[in-house]
This record gives C-alpha cells, sequence and structure tokens, in this order.
C-alpha cells in the first residue's frame, strides 16, 4: 500500500525510482550526499578514484549491496568518463537522471611558487572532471530519450571571493559556476536541469588540509564561528 502523503516514509521515499551518480563519493561532501540519495530510495552509484573508500561508502548506504553500485573512476580521463556511463548504463539498463558532481582536489601554494602542474592538475579535476561528467550524462540521458534529468557541481565560495593559496582551486571553481550555468542554458531544452552548489567551508577530509592559521582567518566570518557539517545538520 502507498504511503500516505505526509506519513513519515512518504517524503523520504520520494527518489525511489531514481539512479544517482555521485562523483567524490568516497568522502565528505560526496558521501553525505550519496547516503542522503540512498535513503531517499534512490539507486547510488558511488564513483570515486580511491576504491577503498568508495567500498566503505557503499558499506554504508541502506541495502548497500544490493541496491547501490561502486565505480572507480578518475573523473579526470575522458575515456574513464565515457566508460564510466557505459558500464553504469549496462548494469541498471538506464542512465542515471542525477549526477551530482563532488569529486574535488586542493593542491595548495601561494602564486609565486606555484607550479604550473599544481595549478593545471586541480583545473584538470576540478573544472575538466565536471565539464566531462556533465557531457557524459547529458550525451546519454538525451540519447535514452529521457526527458529529464538534473545535475549539481559543487563549486565553492572562494570561486566567489578568492582565497589565500588557492589560485588554482578558486578559478576552477568559479570556472565550476560559469560552466553550470552555460550547460544550464544548453540542456534545459532536453529537460536537464544544472545547477551549482557553492559551499562555504565544510568539516572534510578536504578542509583538514587547510592550514589552521587560515582556517582561524575564515572562522572569524562564519557567524557560527564553525565549519559546516557534510552530513545535513541543517536539516536537524
Ligand atoms: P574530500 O576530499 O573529502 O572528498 C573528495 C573526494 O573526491 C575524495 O573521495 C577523492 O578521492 C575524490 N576524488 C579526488 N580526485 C578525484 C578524481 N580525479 N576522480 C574521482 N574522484 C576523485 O572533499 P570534500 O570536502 O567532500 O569536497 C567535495 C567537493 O566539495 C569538492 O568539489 C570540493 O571542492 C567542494 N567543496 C568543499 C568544501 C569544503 O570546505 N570541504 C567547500 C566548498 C566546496
Amino acid at each position: 500500500m502507498a504511503a500516505a502523503a505526509g506519513s513519515l516514509s512518504g517524503p523520504r521515499l520520494r527518489l525511489s525510482s531514481r539512479l544517482a551518480l555521485v562523483t567524490g563519493g568516497g568522502s565528505g561532501i560526496g558521501r553525505a550526499v550519496c547516503r542522503r540519495f540512498a535513503e531517499e530510495g534512490s539507486a547510488v552509484v558511488v564513483v570515486d578514484v580511491d576504491e577503498s573508500s568508495a567500498e566503505e561508502t557503499l558499506r554504508s548506504l541502506p541495502h548497500g549491496d544490493q541496491r547501490h553500485s561502486v565505480f572507480v573512476t578518475d573523473v579526470s580521463c575522458p575515456q574513464s568518463v565515457h566508460s564510466l556511463v557505459s558500464a553504469v548504463q549496462k548494469q541498471f539498463s538506464r542512465p542515471p537522471c542525477v549526477a551530482v558532481n563532488c569529486a574535488g582536489i586542493t593542491m595548495d601554494g601561494l602564486l609565486l611558487k606555484m607550479e604550473a602542474e599544481a595549478f593545471e592538475r586541480v583545473l584538470k579535476v576540478n573544472l575538466m572532471g565536471t565539464f566531462l561528467v556533465i557531457q557524459a550524462v547529458a550525451r546519454a540521458l538525451i540519447a535514452s530519450g529521457a526527458k529529464r534529468g538534473s545535475i549539481v557541481n559543487l563549486g565553492s565560495i572562494v570561486g566567489k571571493v578568492g582565497n589565500l593559496g588557492q589560485t588554482n582551486y578558486t578559478a576552477s571553481k568559479a570556472g565550476v559556476v560559469a560552466l553550470t550555468k552555460s550547460s544550464a542554458k544548453e540542456l534545459a531544452r532536453f529537460g536537464i536541469r544544472c545547477n551549482a552548489i557553492v559551499p562555504g567551508f565544510i568539516d572534510t577530509r578536504m578542509a583538514a588540509k587547510v592550514p589552521p592559521k587560515v582556517l582561524e582567518k575564515v572562522l572569524q566570518l562564519v557567524p557560527m564561528g564553525r565549519l559546516g557539517d557534510a552530513s545535513g545538520g541543517l536539516f536537524m
């Protein structure tokens, strides 16, 4: 029997027919996103370059082994992303109707000292990786005749305001926002929505790499005086 509207079980299963692909699903925000989708009834494809982290996420999901799957992929590699989407389609007999691009890295250093490789690598993972996933998922959705889809990309507040030691990262995240806006304009006619989220500092492995001195300055700007909680403290 269907759950009555407004009952406890009703709203939590509102994504039961969905397949969501989450990159960077092995840690931090990506892991929290995987959990939230799974709790809402969606099947989840956990994508990460780090297999053991991705497997750990999978094990933490409701009905982990049965409904969901891990795919080890480097999002900065075009061939790998192409193979990922084909393999997902093969396993689930449909493309993901939701893609959340959480895969990201930092390679911090002051502008005057930064190696070109550190700039290029961060742009490749954060910006090109996001582009490749959007493109592969959108192509698959359109080819399958699906009339809707949703793509969510992770920008960052520092992409708007800048940050010491993060010329590469901030450029990549500002790029993600621009990429999202242009993708949204191109893909709207196929029923595919593209949105970006620009979080402040969230308590994850990535934030743990920020030097304490910098973090202290950042926290002075946060009214709550603390890092955000990826697991959704907002909803409690
Ligand atoms: P995290 O380091 O905890 O998780 C990032 C995940 O991405 C890791 O599991 C890592 O293995 C994976 N990854 C890295 N390179 C990859 C690649 N080439 N291919 C596939 N997976 C790869 O970081 P997080 O804090 O959860 O960040 C998630 C996203 O949110 C990132 O895009 C980050 O830039 C963004 N963000 C984070 C914060 C923050 O304060 N933590 C703030 C704003 C935005």
